[in-house]
């Protein structure tokens, strides 16, 4: 069709996106075909692409709806870096903002507006929206609408007037949220024209999904910032007093941290969350609070210091990071302690909705002491399954093995026995490994046949050992004495009637610290080094913009551009992120940096990947033919000729390939291209011409070829 090929090079233009994410390119299609749609994706999904490509590609005006007034300021400066014009409307804007905002709709020279509901809902608004032409209207975080959901805002239930006063035009509703219960509310209340609903994966495979012991978390947590230089990240922990603290140690350690909770006031909170966005510092220590209202795609890793009190929340949490796609991590703490005290602090709540949480409780800790694919936990959770392992997880990387634990599972039991259930975890612990603290003696414990038992089992493996036991009800927990271990049936089975029992074992994964310690290959220092680069570019150009670093380029825009190093215009306009408008107002300055980079490493005899044709452009303008720079540089001349063919490939100027393949050369190979495609091997090529025309004709034909392709 038509029109969503438009769709797809505005994409192109203003994104710099070269193909629609799954999904997206139906959504789209439906919005131009004037359908009211709703979307269920999860965050950093691409929701907001699903309306903003129809509002430029649609004439008129698309009206968004969103509650959350701190993330329009930044969605339309992202808008306006990206060429499009944008504005919004809410209470933060004087009458005279707000005037100008109005007219600039009045005279058709907005794409998309955004406005909070209550600016929508308020008196003449919609009356004056009649006199706009609105293409589009966007319902964001739509599942406000819903009283049977976490974010319950009264004022969405009235949005049906929309529907009612604007019966023509169509509607899309986005969320992030997934249930059933939500999604029919949405569907009802916003009076949606049988609607069509894409539901999208809430899979999201850059993250990679860690949970170590929480023993000694500090000293883990600096290790694993050690490993993460300079990459913004949020570490989530319960309580306020715990952000500050940690906040606090990290400064100390020299780390730029700030904490964020709801104890701060508005002028402190709005100061961190500035700070974060701008990458001015690195960490932030918060309370669940964060997060909510902020849109920063290059969050890179996410730490959860206490376990989170359930699934949802965990993931909402984690989708926090990698919103760009790119690589990034999410690690969780785990303690039996912190099980315990959250469940202290639920059983204190209101009755009827303890057991509930309990049980979403015991789902978050099955999670954590996984030992199959987390991801696939997760997924099954939101009902979703998985038909293989994902292998971004710390279970997929290091799998691990079961062994015949009965004789552990006895000695644990019979410490239990012999110390008449009074014991509780940490204690047994002791007994078994024939400590002699305080307690244990007091208890008279150290004279216990089992005492010492269990030396040669690390505490923190008894502790696994324990929990395995816990959730294989081989005992009890007796939460309401002092969370004493108990026997069971199941134990008596394994003490007097010979059960056999299989543990599993976790090897302390040791990969990780040595992958970093191994010499990592040059190509790829390179990479990083030039990445580093193009980062405090970024910074010092967002400064002088007034806008975050991630609006500018995304990580993985910069990736993309630290692995390819495009040197010139043609070259930049093929990184994934770099859209037209963009490239006139940075890509210049990147291109030009990347030049420099090369440049230097050059100068310090490294010989930068990926830039070796440089060199051979270099001597080629300098006048020099394909086999005197075969010769000086010692490389084979097919090699030079096809340095040639990507420099024409990618733009530059004053290559001209005809000089090496002649005309009717070309339109007797072009034709086996054609047949055989550009991307065929040249080996193939060649034989289909019937060995006929040298290796370099054959390659340097298809550069033309791809070039002609292009227009
Ligand atoms: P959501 O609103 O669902 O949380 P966003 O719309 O903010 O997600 O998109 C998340 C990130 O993915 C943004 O950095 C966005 O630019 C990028 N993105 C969206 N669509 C595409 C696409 N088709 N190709 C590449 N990146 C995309
Ligand atoms: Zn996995």
């Amino acid at each position: 069709m038509m029109e969503i090929r438009e769709a797809r090079e505005a994409l192109k233009l203003y994104f710099g996106y070269d193909n629609f994410r799954p999904m997206q390119e139906q959504i789209i299609s439906c919005i131009l075909k004037r359908q009211d749609v709703v979307v269920l994706m999860p965050t950093g999904g691409g929701k907001s692409v699903c309306y903003q490509v129809p509002a430029v590609v649609m004439p008129g005006l698309c009206v968004v709806i969103s509650p959350l007034i701190a993330l329009m300021k930044d969605q339309v400066e992202a808008l306006l870096e990206n060429g499009i014009n944008a504005a919004f409307l809410n209470s933060s804007l004087s009458a005279e903002e707000q005037y100008k905002v109005e007219n600039a709709c009045l005279a058709g020279n907005l794409k998309l507006l955004y406005v909070s509901p209550e600016k929508l809902l308020s008196a003449g608004f919609l009356s004056f929206l009649k006199r706009v032409q609105v293409s589009l209207f966007a319902v964001d975080e739509a599942h406000c609408i819903s009283a049977w959901g976490h974010d319950f805002r009264p004022e969405y239930t009235q949005l049906k007037i929309l529907k009612q006063q604007f019966s023509q035009t169509p509607m899309v509703a986005l969320t992030a949220t997934a249930d059933k219960l939500t999604q029919k509310d949405i569907q009802e209340q916003l009076y949606l024209r049988d609607p069509q609903i894409f539901i999208s994966s809430f899979d999201r495979p850059n993250i990679n999904l860690m949970v170590k012991p929480g023993r000694d978390r500090f000293n883990k947590i600096t290790e694993f910032l050690d490993k993460h230089h300079k990459q913004p990240g949020i570490i989530y922990c319960l309580s306020r007093k715990g952000t500050e603290a940690i906040a606090d140690k990290l400064k100390r350690s020299g780390f730029k941290a700030t904490c964020y909770h709801a104890g701060m006031n508005a002028q402190q909170r709005a100061k961190a969350q500035e700070d974060f966005l701008k990458d001015d510092v690195q960490i932030v220590c918060a309370t669940v609070a964060f997060g909510m209202g902020i849109d920063k795609s290059n969050v890179r890793w996410v730490i959860h210091y206490n376990l989170p009190k359930n699934i949802e929340g965990y993931y909402q949490e984690i989708g926090r990071a990698g919103r760009d796609g790119a690589k990034s991590d999410a690690l969780l703490f785990y303690s039996y302690a912190d099980v315990m005290s959250m469940r202290n602090m639920l059983m204190e709540g209101n009755e009827k909705q303890t057991e509930l949480q309990l049980v979403k409780l015991d789902r978050m800790q099955q999670y954590a002491e996984a030992t199959i694919c987390r991801r696939r936990i997760l997924l099954q959770y939101f009902g979703e399954t998985m038909s293989k392992d994902c292998g971004n997880c710390d279970i997929c990387r290091n799998p691990p093995t079961s062994f015949d634990g009965t004789l552990v599972v006895q000695k644990a039991l019979s410490a239990i026995a012999r110390t008449q259930e009074k014991v509780n975890m940490g204690l047994l612990i002791d007994v078994l490994r024939g400590s002699r603290n305080a307690q244990v003696m007091e208890g008279g414990y150290d004279r216990i046949k089992t005492y010492g038992a269990g030396r040669d089992i690390g505490t923190m493996d008894w502790q696994r050992y324990l929990h395995q036991m816990l959730n294989a009800g081989l005992v009890e927990l007796a939460y309401d004495q002092n969370y004493t271990l108990k026997l069971t049936e199941q134990s008596r089975q394994v003490l007097f009637e010979g059960r056999k029992v299989q543990l599993v074992k976790f090897d302390e994964v040791k990969q990780p610290v040595e992958e970093v310690r191994k010499a990592r290959p040059k190509k790829e220092v390179i990479q990083d080094a030039l990445f580093e680069r193009l980062r405090a570019l970024r910074k010092r150009m967002a400064d002088e913009h007034g806008v975050p670093p991630y609006v500018i380029f995304s990580d993985s825009t910069l990736q993309e551009m630290a692995a390819e190093k495009p040197t010139n215009r043609i070259a930049m306009l093929s990184i994934s992120g770099v859209g037209s408008l963009k490239y006139e107002r940075y890509g210049y300055d990147f291109v030009n940096e990347i030049i420099n980079f090369i440049t230097d490493e050059q100068e310090k005899g490294n010989k930068v990947k990926g830039a070796t044709h440089l060199v051979t452009y270099e001597a080629f303008k300098n006048g020099n033919n394909p086999e005197q720079i075969a010769q000086q540089r010692k490389l084979n001349p097919v090699t030079i000729y096809s340095h040639l063919a990507t420099l024409y490939e990618q733009g530059y100027e004053g290559v001209d390939l005809y000089r090496f393949v002649n005309k009717k050369e070309y339109l007797a190979i072009c034709k086996s291209i054609e047949s055989l495609g550009a991307d065929a091997k040249l080996k193939d090529l060649y034989d289909a011409l019937g060995e006929q025309y040298e290796y370099h004709k054959i390659r340097l034909s298809i550069a033309i070829f791809k070039r002609e392709q292009l227009g």
